[in-house]
């Protein structure tokens, strides 16, 4: 007759309890998993939308601004209000990189951009005021409620994003206003003619506050771009 062997009964227990925790931790790990590929192929839909948005937003005034740049520069050579013309450029050197962040977030979120047509630019009167006002309104709409949804929907980088950016279009509103300023004074001794924007987040410097590092995102100030 064969005894019963406790020790061995309790070892086979003991792995079978052990087996079971195994099992139970997989199959949390693979829903987890698998949720969390579902969700980024399926959500977040107002950050997507919003980003969207921001990218035909500032891919156009790049162009805009651009253009804008031009059309000053042309035909008001040697005029004391030029500066501002280098300010153009400088902003649309910005606003390209925050339409290339937001494009890699969407991207990073299994979406893609919409399509974009080229805005159409009236060369006809180029005009400093009319310029400067158009930026102003533009640079005055913060991505607040964008940065909100994000942080609604759980999506970090985004988060971050839309806040530097707000950041960058506050300090740049700063710059136009003061070009306002300039034109109706008619005193341009304050407006900068060189910029440098940091290549990473598009934040803008002038000489007077270039910083060894960018203020918002830490990159070093030898991956500036300048502009003059
Ligand atoms: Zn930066």
């Amino acid at each position: 007759m064969k005894l019963i062997n406790f020790p061995s009964l309790v070892t086979q227990k003991l792995r079978v309890t052990f087996l079971i925790i195994v099992i139970i931790i997989c199959t949390f790990v693979f829903i987890n998993v698998f949720s969390e590929s579902l969700r980024l192929n399926t959500a977040p839909p107002k950050t997507k939308a919003n980003l969207k948005v921001s990218i035909k937003g500032e891919k156009t005034n790049s162009i805009k601004y651009s253009s804008y740049s031009s059309l000053l520069l042309s035909s008001f050579r040697g005029n004391l209000a030029s500066g501002i013309a280098v300010l153009f450029k400088a902003v649309s050197v910005s606003d390209s990189i925050l339409s290339a962040g937001f494009t890699t977030i969407i991207y990073n979120l299994g979406d893609s951009p919409d399509a974009f047509t080229n805005p159409i630019i009236d060369s006809s009167n180029p005009n400093f005021n009319n310029y400067v006002n158009d930026a102003i309104s533009n640079d005055d709409l913060t991505y607040d409620s964008y940065e909100t949804d994000a942080r609604d929907e759980n999506v970090t980088v985004a988060v971050t994003a839309f806040g530097s950016a707000s950041e960058i279009r506050a300090k740049r509103l700063n710059f136009f206003q003061n070009a306002l300023s300039a034109l109706n004074s008619k005193d341009y001794s304050g407006v900068a003619t060189e910029y440098f924007i940091c290549s990473k987040c598009g934040n803008i410097y002038t000489l007077s506050n270039v910083p060894g590092v960018c203020d918002i995102c830490g990159m070093s100030k030898i991956r500036f771009i300048t502009i003059k």
